[in-house]
């Protein structure tokens, strides 16, 4: 054996109790209490381990651009149109630059696998997609990164959009999303988006149902076209937010349709509690959709960051950890169960959803671990526990220590 890191709590199965994961040859060999071989050892003092924290649905591309824009004068904000006139000045350098500082926060918080999504239009070309790609390769070390194509600025009403999805999806992009919100003809954007999707053989995973009024909501279409283009089981929504407009029965309903056709809910915490409720200046509503409450109705769910220091979402640290907290609290989930279902919705859930058949903590697995520095899922969730040590293919990516007090002499 190449590794074993000694003295885990497996997430997953923690009545286990602590055991050893062995490693060779950048996969996982063995998984027991006691293992004897000679071998590097990191101890991990008994804290708890995952096959890495997954990412399902992140803007790297206009990350980091918060101090390009000027801070909204009122309640209502436009995000999109906020970031549309800085496109053009995106070169190829400047995405990079930014995507790297973001992704590296994203790496020391633990992700080890990656959707992100990048948009291409006429004004930002193919140069955003250009230095993800280049930045992908360029870190596979520490982490799997697939790229999701997409027009944020509608795809009907702007010509030339569809020629460079279709480019990206010729050289790279592994998915293919839309934002039918922003397009002239919503209906016929999500259509053609199942057309290129059929032709290309790619999943899509769509932002959907942003907005203060719970119609249209467009989840009805996306579902009539996964029937009708027989996608079920390769459709991801993102956001749902007007899910939360909605009694629970309405949602539950809507969610068993769902289910029933593996249409899989990416909820982005962050994004939908900045941008929702903009039109009262008081009694805000939270506007985040319950991720627990659809897993519990058989829905796969993620949760995500989305965006990162932008108009869209001006915070960020890249920690997973810190967005199921905030979904917990949003959504005033509590108990040991339910905040394990929202860490499983950073990692063995996330991998269902982006379909990644050697995710997990099991032997033949690639050995991505993630040291948590907290016995429990739940622990981790509730206190915002950092990751210690990030191992990707058996390699260590990532030395982080814990902060300590120093007492000064009497
Ligand atoms: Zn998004």
């Amino acid at each position: 054996m190449d590794l074993i890191v000694r003295n885990v709590r497996l997430a997953e199965r923690l009545s286990d109790g602590p055991v050893d994961i062995g490693i060779t040859a950048g996969r996982i060999a063995a998984i027991a209490p006691g293992l004897e071989a000679a071998a590097e050892t990191y101890d991990a003092g008994g804290r708890l381990a995952c096959a890495g924290l997954v990412e399902t649905h992140i803007h790297l591309d206009k990350s980091r651009i918060i101090d390009r824009c000027p801070p909204p004068t009122g309640r209502a904000v436009n995000p999109v149109a906020a970031v549309a006139p800085l496109k053009a000045g995106f070169t190829v350098e400047d995405v990079y630059r930014r995507a790297e500082r973001t992704l590296r926060e994203c790496l020391v918080n633990g992700a080890t696998r990656m959707r992100t999504q990048v948009e291409v239009d006429p004004a930002v070309g193919l140069r955003g997609f250009e230095a993800v790609r280049r930045l992908a390769a360029d870190y596979a070390w520490a982490i799997d990164i697939e790229i999701c194509v997409f027009p944020q600025e509608g795809l009907t009403n702007r010509p030339g959009t569809e020629e460079l999805l279709i480019a990206a999806l010729k050289t790279g992009a592994k998915a293919i999303g839309g934002a039918p919100r922003y397009d002239s003809d919503p209906a016929a954007q999500m259509r053609r988006i199942f057309e290129l999707a059929r032709d290309f053989d790619v999943d899509i995973d769509i932002h959907l149902d942003v907005g203060d009024t719970p119609e249209p909501l467009h989840i009805r279409e996306v579902c009539a076209l996964t029937e009708e283009f027989a996608r079920q089981g390769r459709v991801v929504a993102g956001h749902m937010a007007k899910l939360s407009l909605l009694p629970p029965a309405e949602v539950a309903a809507l969610a068993r349709r769902l289910a029933d056709l593996g249409i899989a809910v990416t909820v982005l915490p962050a994004t939908d509690l900045y941008l929702m409720g903009r039109d009262r200046d008081h009694d805000i509503r939270r506007g985040v959709a319950d991720a627990n409450f659809l897993l519990e109705q058989g829905v796969n769910c993620a949760l995500s960051t989305n965006n990162v220091l932008n108009p869209a979402t001006p915070y960020g640290d890249c920690s997973l950890i810190r967005m199921a907290n905030m979904h917990a609290n949003l959504l005033q989930i509590a108990g040991a169960p339910r905040l394990r279902d929202c860490f499983a919705m950073l990692t063995s859930r996330s991998a269902s959803l982006l379909k990644l058949p050697d995710y997990g903590l099991a032997v033949g697995n690639p050995a991505d671990i993630v040291v948590i520095d907290a016995e429990t899922p739940e622990q981790a969730i509730a206190e915002i526990r950092p990751p210690l040590a990030v191992f990707k293919r058996g390699r260590r990516t990532v030395i982080r220590h814990p902060p300590e007090l120093v007492r000064p002499p009497e």
